[in-house]
């Protein structure tokens, strides 16, 4: 039996004889149903048309991306420590070649997801690398796959090897969760923030948003609490959902002032936009 993949958001659904009636991560109101209505595909198919390409953003750090691009188009991270590699964030397509290649730096202790729309084939990369799945447990309703490597953590953070720890922020999801990784940016630190922190594309800001697509922003309470959260965790780069959303420079600073101006647009009094 098949396990069919959403080809909207990339979430992959446990195997069934058809595709399943609807997908609870697109019909809710952070995802979109297009008006085409909802598609499937599998992996098998997705093989056909897809493979994957790699960029290294910095020494140890190599993003790992489908071309031609495929539902949300999110790359996932291979972080190499000397404890092992971590994935941060998920794809839909594990081709043959990624799983050569991944082997080959020395496959995975773990997989970590800082969200719902990138658990994507978590399960077909876990069983393929042997390796367990850490989820937010905020999120465990949103897994449409179970499976025994699917461990869910609790509380703010969790460490996974040295100088690597994630820290639940929330906002656009309960379980939403970052990436720090202190030996990062040289040494000064690097976040790796799926879209629970996204850099926009100016490179000097990043926002914040219950959803994306539809233009939900979070309350002010929201994203001071992110700001808490990080304020710990010193970091120089940023690493977002996309190949090319990376701020390379003053990262901790670029929240903070980040946090000042969204906070300030969503308590304003109207009185900014109508100049
Ligand atoms: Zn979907
Ligand atoms: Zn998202």
């Amino acid at each position: 039996m098949p396990a069919f993949i959403c080809v909207t958001c990339g979430t992959q659904f446990a195997a069934s004889e058809k595709p399943p009636e609807r997908c609870p991560i697109c019909d809710e109101e952070r995802q979109f149903v297009p008006p085409s209505g909802q598609s499937w595909t599998t992996h098998e198919a997705l093989a056909r048309r897809h493979m994957n390409g790699f960029q290294q953003h910095e020494p140890g750090l190599i993003g790992i991306g489908t071309v031609p691009a495929f539902a949300i188009a999110q790359r996932a991270l291979l972080l190499m420590t000397d404890q092992g590699n971590v994935l941060w964030d998920c794809i839909s397509l594990l081709d043959d070649a990624t799983i050569a290649i991944v082997k080959g730096l020395g496959g995975l202790i773990g997989i970590a997801i800082s969200h719902p729309h990138y658990y994507a084939s978590m399960v077909e990369w876990a069983k393929a690398f042997d390796a367990p799945i850490h989820l937010h447990a905020g999120d465990r309703q949103w897994v449409m796959r179970s499976d025994p490597a699917i461990k869910f953590w609790d509380g703010d953070t969790l460490p996974l090897a040295r100088g690597v720890t994630l820290i639940r922020c929330g906002g656009h999801f309960a379980g939403g969760t970052v990436l720090h990784w202190a030996q990062g940016g040289d040494g000064r630190g690097t976040l790796l923030s799926g879209d629970i922190v996204q850099v926009i594309p100016d490179r000097t800001f990043v926002s914040f948003m219950r959803s994306y697509p539809n233009l939900i922003p979070l309350s002010a309470p929201a994203v001071e609490r992110i700001g808490a959260l990080l304020e710990p965790y010193p970091f120089e780069v940023i690493h977002g959902a996309w190949f090319d959303r990376t701020i390379a420079r003053d990262g901790k600073a670029v929240v903070q002032r980040s946090i000042t101006r969204y906070v300030a647009a969503v308590r304003g009094d109207g009185t900014a936009d109508l100049k």
